[in-house]
C-alpha cells in the first residue's frame, strides 16, 4: 500500500536578513515521527544555534512523555495502566490532557483524545489496514470521554477500563511547539517559528520588523499556495486528509477518525487551518474542525475568541470564518 506523508504548511523564509546584527537561524530536525522546524532571530549565528539546540531538547522531552511509538513514554506508562487506578505522571502532561479535554468538550466531542486503541488498529501511517466493522464498534465504549480523569492536584491521570489508550497524535505537536516558543523567549530569544509539521508557533517579527509568512497548501494539487499568512505572535495548525493517508479499491483512507463511528471522518473537507492564540489549541481543534466540517466547525468558531478556520472542500472551495484575514466567506 502506497503511504504519503505531505507538508501542510510551510514556511516562507526569505534570504536571512541582518539589521542590527539581527539574524534568522534555522535548523530542522527528525522528532515525533514528522520534521521539526526551529527559526529564531538572534544577535549572532552561535546564539541563534545554542538556543535552537535547547528547543531541540524541548522537544526531545515533549516525545519522550507523549509518543505512541515509545514503550518508554509517560504515554505508555498511562495505557499499560488503564484499569487500574491512577498514574503520576510530569506536570506537561496534566497541562496537556487538561487542554485536550477543553477541546473535546467545545467541539462536543470531535476531538477525542481516547480513539488510541482505533488509530492503533487501523495502523496509519506504518502498518496501513482497514478493521472490520464489529472491530471498531467494540472499541466505542472505550472511548466515552468519561473514562478519562485528569488530577492537577494530584499530577495523575487515569483511564477507567483495562483497554483504554490515550492517543495524542491530534493535540501533542501543537502543545509542543508552544513549549519550545516558551523556552526560547524564556532564554532571551525575541521571535522566531517552531513548526512541528503543520502545527506551528510564531512570536515576534523578522529582523526587518516585518511579518512572517506561513503559507497554506493547496490539499490537492499545485504549488501556489491557498493562502500566505502574515503573523506576529500567534498560532496555526492545518488538519488534512492529504497529511497521512493510504488508498485501497479506490478509497482514501486517511488518519483523522470519525469518534462517532471510528472510521476516517467524511465531511467533504479535504483540509482546515486554524489561527488561535496558542498552538495546542490550534492543533486540537484542526483535528476537532476537520472532522466537523465547515457547517458546525465555522459556527463553533465564531464562538471562540481569537480563533478563525479557513476550510478548503474537496473540490478546492474555500469558506472561511468572518475574521480569517482577508475576509470570510
Ligand atoms: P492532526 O494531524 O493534528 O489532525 O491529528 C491527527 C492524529 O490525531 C491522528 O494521526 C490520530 O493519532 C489522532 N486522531 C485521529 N482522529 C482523532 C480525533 N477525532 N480526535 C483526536 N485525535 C484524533
Ligand atoms: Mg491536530
Amino acid at each position: 500500500m502506497d503511504i504519503r506523508l505531505l507538508p501542510l504548511l510551510f514556511l516562507v523564509l526569505l534570504a536571512a536578513c541582518e539589521r542590527n546584527h539581527a539574524t534568522i537561524v534555522h535548523r530542522s530536525a527528525p522528532y515525533m515521527g514528522t520534521t521539526v522546524e526551529i527559526t529564531v532571530v538572534a544577535g549572532s549565528t552561535d546564539e541563534g544555534e545554542r538556543a535552537i539546540s535547547e528547543g531541540f531538547s524541548e522537544v526531545a522531552r515533549m516525545e519522550l512523555m507523549f509518543s505512541s511509538y515509545r514503550q518508554d513514554s509517560d504515554l505508555a506508562r498511562v495505557n499499560a495502566a488503564a484499569g487500574h487506578g491512577p498514574v503520576p505522571v510530569p506536570r506537561p502532561f496534566v497541562e496537556l490532557l487538561e487542554k485536550a479535554k477543553k477541546v473535546a468538550e467545545v467541539s462536543d466531542g470531535a476531538f477525542n483524545p481516547l480513539v488510541g486503541p482505533a488509530v492503533k488498529l487501523w495502523g496509519i501511517p506504518e502498518a496501513p489496514q482497514v478493521p472490520s466493522r464489529e472491530e471498531l464498534e467494540r472499541l466505542l465504549p472505550l472511548t466515552a470521554l468519561g473514562g478519562l480523569s485528569v488530577s492537577a492536584a494530584d499530577g495523575t491521570v487515569a483511564l477507567s477500563r483495562p483497554g483504554m489508550a490515550l492517543g495524542l497524535g491530534g493535540i501533542a505537536k501543537g502543545y509542543t511547539a508552544e513549549r519550545v516558543a516558551a523556552r526560547l523567549r524564556e532564554r532571551g530569544i525575541g521571535a522566531g517559528i517552531v513548526a512541528v509539521a503543520g502545527d506551528i508557533r510564531t512570536f515576534g517579527t523578522r529582523p526587518d520588523g516585518q511579518p512572517w509568512r506561513i503559507g497554506v497548501r493547496r490539499p490537492r494539487a499545485g504549488a501556489e499556495p491557498a493562502a500566505v499568512l502574515e503573523m506576529g505572535d500567534g498560532a496555526v495548525s492545518t488538519s488534512g486528509d492529504y497529511e497521512r493517508y493510504f488508498e485501497l479499491g479506490g478509497v482514501r483512507y486517511h488518519h483523522i477518525l470519525d469518534p462517532r463511528t471510528l472510521w476516517p471522518a467524511r465531511s467533504g473537507t479535504a483540509g482546515v487551518t486554524v489561527l488561535a492564540p496558542d498552538a495546542a489549541t490550534a492543533d486540537g481543534l484542526a483535528t476537532a474542525l476537520f472532522v466537523m466540517g465547515p457547517q458546525a466547525g465555522l459556527q463553533l468558531v465564531q464562538r471562540l475568541p481569537g480563533v478563525e478556520a479557513l476550510y478548503i472542500a474537496e473540490d478546492g472551495t474555500q469558506s472561511a470564518s468572518a475574521g480569517w484575514p482577508g475576509g470570510g466567506s
